[in-house]
């Protein structure tokens, strides 16, 4: 019998945990043709999380989580979810159950007729601002156009992966991670499903703007180095633009001599300058950020895992 683990990262999420495992069981007990596993990843949650799990735990020995020493994020708790995980394919979605678990069903025939990575697409964007679809539309938008990898729109974490993209993803250790990114990075025969996303059961989403704004960047600078290379593009116009303007000026004053004037342009071209290298220098300093957190080559967390059999 194959065997189909389910992996959710879960940050304070008392209030929809009992809703989450009462799906789950009923549709664990519909599908008898496989084997299940659940695996929560409790990424350091201060609410009662980690009590709930450990009861569902205590209940039902298809339910084992991972308890993380403190809050990782949610891309790193997925990394940890990877390298526990033991099923022959993995689901992974999200807690607040706006990834309804019924679909998997469905993700699973499709898994079966060999694709690798069934991933489920929002037909619509249910329990989001206007302010957050517009600004992810525009960041999928810059992403697609500067990275050569096919960046999927409008796609979550919400997929089945089989057992080959969970080596890949494992394999994957960086510690500034893109996780969406690396879906796409790592290739391997893809389908798509689409789906509702539901509003949050219950609960505040945990990622502020600032949160995404992160993500956002982290995604560019993992996925390119295009930004680096725009840099120095816009250095070459600039001095060039500069290069003319210096021979203009110095003929200007070699035929027309030199009274003392030019203060605004003097100000405009030192400050447009001053900022285009402060923003260059901003660009090198998101990059030099990064080299410097992975060459520091640290284990990306530290976690306790409950599955009944062994701890470490
Ligand atoms: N999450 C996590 N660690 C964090 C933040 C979130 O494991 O630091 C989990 C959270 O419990 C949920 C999933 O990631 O299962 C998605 O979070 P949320 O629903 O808040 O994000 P949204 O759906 O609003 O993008
Ligand atoms: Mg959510």
């Amino acid at each position: 019998m194959k065997k189909v683990s389910i992996l959710i990262p879960v940050y304070n999420e008392e209030s929809t945990l009992i809703l989450l495992f009462n799906r789950l069981v009923v549709l664990m007990d519909n599908v008898k043709e496989y084997e299940w596993e659940v695996l929560l990843v409790n990424d350091g949650s201060n609410d009662n999380s980690l009590l709930l799990m450990s009861q569902m735990y205590g209940k039902d020995n298809r339910f084992n989580y991972l308890d993380l020493s403190r809050n990782y994020g949610k891309e790193t708790a997925m990394l940890a979810g990877f390298d526990y995980i033991t099923g022959d394919c993995m689901v992974i979605m999200d807690a607040d159950l706006q990834h309804p678990p019924e679909i998997i069903p469905e993700m699973i025939r499709y898994w079966e007729e060999g694709y690798d990575d069934v991933y489920a697409k929002r037909r619509v964007r249910g329990g989001e601002s206007y302010f957050k679809r517009k600004t992810a539309r525009w960041f999928y938008k810059l992403l697609q156009k500067l990275t050569p990898i096919p960046i999927q729109q409008d796609t979550g974490d919400f997929r089945l992966l089989d057992k080959i993209c969970i080596n890949a993803l494992r394999s994957l250790r960086e510690s500034q991670r893109y996780t969406k990114g690396m879906f796409c990075w790592i290739g391997f025969n893809k389908k798509e499903i689409l789906f509702d996303q539901q509003e949050r059961v219950a609960g505040e989403t945990k990622w502020s703007n600032l949160k995404l704004l992160n993500l956002a960047i982290e995604g560019i600078t993992s996925f390119t180095t295009k930004p680096l290379r725009m840099s120095s593009v816009v250095g070459v116009f600039v001095s060039s633009g500069a290069f003319i303007y210096m021979i203009y000026v110095f003929v200007r004053a070699l035929l027309f001599g030199d009274p003392v004037q030019g203060y605004p342009t003097l100000m405009v071209v030192i400050l447009f300058l001053g900022g285009v290298q402060l923003l260059s220098l901003g660009v090198i300093g998101e990059y030099l950020g990064r080299v410097f957190y992975e060459t520091k080559n640290r284990p990306p967390y530290f976690a306790r895992l409950y599955n009944g059999k062994k701890t470490d």
